[in-house]
């Protein structure tokens, strides 16, 4: 029997690890790149990587919140002589005193002696004389120093995400630069030599990449900056060089394609002498190949995710597996999708002894009797692993774990939503 053979009829030697235990075993070997340090502008969706305290109160003098005249309370209705303007941004050296008022504009500090400000809207003023008509109250519409932060307060902790309150409040503390946890930069290989870069002359037999777009799309997604490494050959030296490449120069790789058991889906084997397997099948369809492996380069454990050829077979391995593994290296805490029970419109046929993740349309309906939303799902037609139009529109995968029933229609299925933002 030859070599090609013999490699095809062999089972697969991995063990078919489950779903559960295939995240739990990357979550356990990836970890979140280091920090570095950043500007306020390059902030949005970042993960902080220090703590944040207030440099100063806020505010840091006592001011008003609104545009009026400040002036003593204990003056009641009495008409004041007003004795110039308070405008926001500089210090007065008059004082307020019983009698007097100021004019005041919003965020302005209050001028030492008074200690009320009315508003515009209860007042008159013929140009030197203020009219009021109310008893101001006291301390009314003044915001003392401190009344937002206190100088030396903890205002943001290591590992929050940045957002736009975040990033505000930064920016009050006056910190211009501060540690963010670094882009992690991931690189992208395609394998096989039948695959061809788009542009370039495909020869008979050859077709042209669409995994290697697809992922690099998806890296972005996952808040990653995606490194394309081109098309490997089903060679071992080919490989090799751009795993090694990749490695030394990156903080992961994905790769697709070569990862099931014919005779040139090397990725594996090579893996394997390259670093340690965490697991190299799972129980799952589409991707049931995907690989997990970590490589020790320069004391970095390097994660490489070894994804199956058929693109939506990497795609929907890529939605489960690898883009919690990137959000998790970039610090992010919140990792997975959100999952509903979605109501099947239709009866759907699945496998009797894989989890299936069907691709699917999934729309929610207000119910105001529970208030709360109730979800529908339809499939995006046939699953073929190779039919990449079955993502098109899908915005769900439902998760329907082996069986030999077909899920009825009118039945509840788990549906993992992909396409809300997840910050
Ligand atoms: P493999 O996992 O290498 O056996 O590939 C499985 C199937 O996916 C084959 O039909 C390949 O031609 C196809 N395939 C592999 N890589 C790609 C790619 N980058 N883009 C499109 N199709 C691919
Ligand atoms: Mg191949």
């Amino acid at each position: 029997m030859s070599d090609a053979v013999e490699k095809m009829m062999r089972p697969s030697s991995y063990n078919l690890t489950e779903p559960e235990e295939a995240t739990r075993l990357i979550f356990e070997n990836v970890t979140s790149v280091e920090a570095e340090e950043i500007s306020l502008s390059e902030g949005y969706l970042r993960v902080l990587a220090e703590d944040i305290y207030a440099d100063q109160n806020m505010p840091p003098f006592n001011t008003t919140a609104v545009d009026g005249y400040a002036l003593l309370a204990g003056d009641g209705i009495s008409p004041r002589q007003i004795i110039g303007d308070q405008t926001a941004g500089r210090m007065t050296d008059q004082t307020v005193v019983p009698g007097t008022a100021m004019r005041i504009m919003t965020g302005a500090p209050l001028p030492p002696g008074a200690d009320s400000v009315i508003m515009v809207e209860d007042t008159s003023e013929d140009g030197q004389t203020l009219s009021v008509n109310k008893n101001p109250p006291l301390h009314d519409n003044i915001r003392p120093n401190g009344l937002d932060l206190k100088a030396g307060q903890l205002i943001l902790t290591a590992g929050t995400l940045l957002g736009a309150a975040e990033l505000g409040l930064i920016a009050t503390v006056n910190k211009p630069r501060f540690q963010a946890i670094r882009l992690p930069r991931i690189a992208v290989v395609s394998t096989g030599d039948e695959i061809v870069e788009p542009g370039e002359q495909a020869r008979p037999g050859q077709i042209y990449d669409s995994n290697r777009f697809s992922l690099m799309a998806s890296v972005r997604r996952a808040y990653a900056e995606p490194v394309s490494l081109g098309i490997a050959p089903d060679t071992k030296a080919g490989l090799r060089t751009l795993i090694e490449q990749a490695l030394s120069e990156y903080d992961g790789l994905i790769t697709s394609g070569g990862v099931s058991v014919g005779k040139l889906d090397l990725v594996k084997e090579l893996l394997e002498e390259m670093g340690t397997i965490h697991f190299g099948r799972v129980n799952l369809k589409p991707g049931k190949p995907l690989t997990f492996v970590t490589v020790e380069v320069n004391g970095k454990r390097k994660p490489v995710f070894g994804l199956p050829g058929f693109p939506v077979s990497s795609l929907v391995s890529y939605e489960l597996f690898v883009r919690p593994a990137i959000l998790k290296m970039t610090g992010r805490k919140a990792l997975h999708r959100p999952m509903v029970q979605a109501q099947v419109e239709h009866t759907i046929q699945h496998s009797k002894d894989r989890n299936e993740f069907v691709r699917a349309i999934v729309s929610e309906q207000y119910d105001p009797t529970t208030q709360s939303y109730r979800y529908h799902a339809r499939t995006t037609g046939a699953q073929q692993s190779s039919r990449l139009l079955s993502m098109l529109g899908a915005n769900a995968l439902l998760w329907l774990v082996p069986g030999s029933e077909p899920i009825a229609e009118g039945s509840h299925v788990p549906a993992i939503l992909v396409d809300r933002a997840e910050v």
